[in-house]
């Protein structure tokens, strides 16, 4: 079923201990998608990019199959940009630098075609454009939506608006504290289900995520790696996973709610093993499907 993607596409420079990396091809809906057409390959992006989009760019999309007619080209532009620098432990970063660009002015159009999609997954951007969006698409069966401190403390009212909309919302435990203003995670969580969403997704970096649904928690581990090189995009490809997962089950029932947390985190672990996009712009299915059985092994116990 066919899955349509609002976010950033963006230039990012990063920082980690490791190494730096400058004007890598990144944002949420390019992680998303890239991480989702491994599912699927009916991706549609929404989105906007200024004149330094450069074919090779929208060549990388289109070899994994997602179609861009619904990403704007400003010639008069430039490119959303992320700087970003992480400590030594790579679960806290700082933000350097957030030029908004050509997404300053951006008042986003659904194509025809994307208007019935099944999925929506409305990438980390500002939750008004993300609503814009939300309002131009007919009955979505399932609307994810992800973001991030930027805009919880730049449009807290824009977000909590958005978040009524919204049947599964995905933000990480530093996130989830600043939006519920509670310390607790499991208080967050049940403040922000408050707020709209009934199925939350906690995301806590190299400690895993947390699935909260109605019908109780569950506890995903990430996966233990040697080497970390690069966790930007992480949550963007965790939130690919599971939505691309999802997008091939005939009904959305808990235990594939569950199997989709294991195939976001599986896909998540591919991304922070190289720097950007280039790790999850060159998978195949056997390794996914590799990983994903070496995360349900993790935590089975043969009695
Ligand atoms: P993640 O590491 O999953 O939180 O996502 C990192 C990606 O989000 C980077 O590639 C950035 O370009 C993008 N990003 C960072 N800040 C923002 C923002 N305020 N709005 C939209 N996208 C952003």
């Amino acid at each position: 079923m066919a899955i349509l993607i609002v976010g950033s596409l963006a230039f990012d420079d990063i920082e980690t201990p490791f190494g730096r990396s400058d004007n890598t091809l990144g944002g949420s809906s390019t992680y998303i998608a890239l991480s989702a057409s491994y599912f699927t390959d009916k991706i549609q992006m929404v989105g906007v990019v200024g004149s330094d989009f450069e074919k090779q760019h929208f060549d990388l999309l289109h070899s994994r199959g997602i179609d861009t007619k619904g990403v704007q080209k400003i010639e008069e532009g430039k490119t959303f940009r992320w700087a970003g620098r992480y400590h030594y432990d790579m679960n806290t970063r700082d933000t350097l630098d957030t030029q908004l660009n050509v997404f300053a002015d951006f008042d986003p159009v659904v194509p025809e075609p994307y208007r019935h999609a099944e999925f929506v997954c409305l990438g980390n951007i500002d939750p008004e454009l993300q609503l814009k969006v939300l309002g131009q698409i007919s009955k979505p069966k399932l609307v994810i939506l992800d973001t991030m401190n930027f805009w919880i403390e730049s449009k807290p009212e824009e977000l909590k608006k958005t978040l009524q909309h919204v049947d599964i919302f995905i933000l990480n435990d530093s996130e989830a504290r600043l939006l519920s203003g509670d310390p607790n995670l499991v208080k967050s969580a049940r403040i922000i289900r408050e707020m709209g969403p009934k199925t939350l997704i906690i995301k806590k970096g190299e400690h895993g995520a947390l699935l909260f649904t109605d019908n109780g928690i569950f506890v995903a581990p990430a996966f233990p790696l040697e080497s970390i090189y690069d966790p930007t995009g992480a949550g963007d490809t965790f939130a690919g996973g599971f939505i691309g997962h999802l997008s091939r089950c005939e009904t959305i029932t808990d235990v594939e709610m569950r199997r989709a947390v294991l195939y976001g985190s599986a896909m998540a672990s591919f991304c922070v093993e190289k720097f950007g996009t280039e790790k999850i712009a060159s998978l195949d299915l056997l390794e996914i499907e590799d990983r994903y059985q070496s995360f349900r092994e993790l935590s089975r116990i043969d009695e």
